[in-house]
This record gives structure tokens, sequence and C-alpha cells, in this order.
């Protein structure tokens, strides 16, 4: 029976990692593989890199941290959780099964993302972002693009007129695009609406991106922001009977605990601010709370 298994092994897991090395605890984190942190070309909004750090240089250094105290971190895809608090958990991957005295949910979010070849490379390029907390910054008085549908569209777009006066709401479904109501609220704001749908996505030679409409309109943008949404890594914690927001996310405790005893959780997939800081701090508390917990004190 081990103390804990931690599911994900981004910056959530890996930090809950090191704290629970460190504590002297018997775990194991499995991993698929799958970090959002991977996609960050390079983070200037994380503390401490005053030049900024590239989410797989992240990633590494934490597990290289998380090693070196004895962390075990393991590559593979969790398929089954059950169990509860008193009889303790199974974890099920690979034909294996884990046992496990708590467990801490770090399975992050994934970007619905929009049709574009190379999406990789236009997102390593900053031509597509999907975050504007993390590198609005980036875009000062640049022409930027938001695809997005209704009030979360809206409500990106207009974050972004804070760093520029150039910006423009995007659809890429005619039956979603906007109404009169949000077309006066973007109006209000500053922000242009392209009416007809997208089409097509380019990424050009130098650094910008061409978008060609159902109508046949071409427009420039340096950047295009992806406002589609995320898709919640939430089964495992609906396996377990966790709460869960009515889009997907995990309702937490003030110490991370979710509606399921022994069950905590971390990071995008909680509901919350979507930042690498934000997951760090989480899992610094989660793993805080389920070493004390197998300490006998009392979580909330
Ligand atoms: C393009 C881009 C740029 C960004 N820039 C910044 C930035 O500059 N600053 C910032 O603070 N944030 C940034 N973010 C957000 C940041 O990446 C996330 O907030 C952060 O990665 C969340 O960490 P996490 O550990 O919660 O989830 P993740 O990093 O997504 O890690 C979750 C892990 O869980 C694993 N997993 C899921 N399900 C299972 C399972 N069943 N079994 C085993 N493993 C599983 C996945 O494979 C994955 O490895 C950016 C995001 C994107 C996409």
């Amino acid at each position: 029976m081990l103390d804990c298994v931690i599911i994900g092994g981004g910056p959530a897991g890996l930090t809950a990692a090191i704290y629970l090395a460190r504590f002297r605890r018997d775990f194991a984190l499995i991993d698929g593989g799958a970090s959002r942190a991977a996609w960050v070309p390079v983070s200037h909004n994380h503390a401490g890199f005053p030049d900024g750090i590239s989410g797989t240089a992240l990633l590494e250094r934490m597990a290289t941290q998380a090693i070196h105290y004895g962390a075990p971190i393991r590559r593979g895809e969790v398929e089954r959780l059950a169990g509860d608090r008193q009889a303790g958990f199974t974890v099920t991957l690979d034909g294996i099964v884990l046992h496990a005295r708590t467990i801490l949910l770090a399975t992050g979010v994934v970007d619905i993302p929009p049709a574009l070849p190379d999406l990789r490379g236009a997102v390593a390029d900053g031509l597509i972002r999907y975050c504007p907390v993390c590198d609005g910054f980036e875009i000062i008085d640049r022409t930027v693009g938001v695809i997005g549908h209704g009030a979360g569209g809206l409500g990106e777009a207009k974050f972004l007129r804070s760093y520029t006066d150039r910006v423009s709401l995007l659809s890429t479904d005619v039956t979603l695009a906007p109404d009169d109501a949000l077309r006066r609220q973007a109006a209000d704001a500053g922000i242009a609406i392209v009416g007809s749908p997208v089409a097509a996505i380019v990424a050009e030679a130098d650094r910008a991106c061409s978008i060609t409409t159902q109508d046949g309109e071409v427009h420039r943008f340096d950047a295009i922001y992806s406002a589609l949404g995320t898709r919640k890594r939430s089964a495992l914690a609906r396996m377990i009977g966790a709460a869960l927001t009515d889009d997907g996310c995990i309702v937490t405790s003030s110490h991370q605990q979710t509606s399921t005893g022994g069950v905590f959780a971390a990071g995008d997939i909680v509901r919350g601010l979507n930042q690498i800081s934000v997951a760090m701090g989480e899992a610094a508390i989660a793993a805080t709370a389920i070493h004390n917990m197998l300490r006998g004190v009392a979580v909330e």
C-alpha cells in the first residue's frame, strides 16, 4: 500500500512529487506525457526566470529535482481509479494495479485546437496563442485576432484590448457567429468583428498569419488567440465520485481535497486560474495536506 499515487506529471504533479519525496513518503507518480506546459514556447511571466523559460525546460528541471530526491516517475496512462479513504484506493494502468492510501489528481486540461496544419509549429512561433494572461504583454500595439464564440470569445478580446487597440473577433462556425447584442458590446469595447467564419489560417514567413474567411476575404494578424476553450481531463475524478463544476473542473477545499475524502487535486483541472504558478502552489498545499493526513492530522 503506497502512501499516495500522483496522477499527472505536469507542473502540479511534479511539484507534489518534490514535496512528497522530501516528506519521505512512499508514492508513485504516473504521467501520460501530454503536459500543457510542453506547448509553452517561452514563458515570461513565470517568476524566477528573468529571461523566460520554455515549458519543456521547466518540466525537465522539475523532473530532475523530483528524481534527485528519489521520486519514482513512471510513464503510463491511468485507466481506472476506485476505492475510498477507509479501504484504500486502486489505480489501474497497463494491466497493473497500484494500491494507495491517498490520491492526487493533477491531470490538467487540453486546449480545443483551431483547425490548422502544423499547429505545434504555429504555437512555437507565437502565431497561435492560448493564454492572454501569459503573453498578452508580448503583443502590445500589434494586430491581433481572437477566434472564439459568445461571451467567452468576447471576454478574451476585451482582455487583450488593454494591450492593443487592434483586436478583431473571429468565429469558426456560421451558426456561432456573433448576434446583435454581442456585436454592440464588441463595438462599445472597440473590438472589430469579422463577420464571415474562418475558412483557413496560414502561417506566413514574416511571423504573421493570414486568415481567409468563407467570403474569400484575407485578413492579416501578428498573432491569433484561440479562445475555443478546453477539454477537462476529469474522467478519473468522475469515476471516484469527486464533485465537478458544470464545465468539468474539480471542486476542492482550501487544502485541495476533493469531495471524495483522501482524493486531492491540483493544477488546471481544479477550478481557478490556469497558470504554472497556481498549479505549483496548489500542489504544494495538496502534498502537505496529504502528508499531514497520513500523520493523522485532520485535514479539511
Ligand atoms: C501555449 C501555452 C502557453 C502557456 N504559457 C504559460 C505561461 O507563460 N505561464 C503560465 O503560467 N502558464 C502558461 N500556460 C498554462 C500552463 O501550461 C498550465 O497552467 C500548466 O501546464 C498546468 O499544469 P498541470 O500540471 O495542472 O497540467 P499539465 O501541465 O497539463 O499536466 C497534466 C499531466 O497529466 C497527465 N495525465 C492526464 N491524464 C492522465 C492519466 N489518466 N494518467 C496519467 N497521466 C495523465 C498528462 O499527460 C499531463 O502530462 C500556457 C499554456 C499553453 C497551452
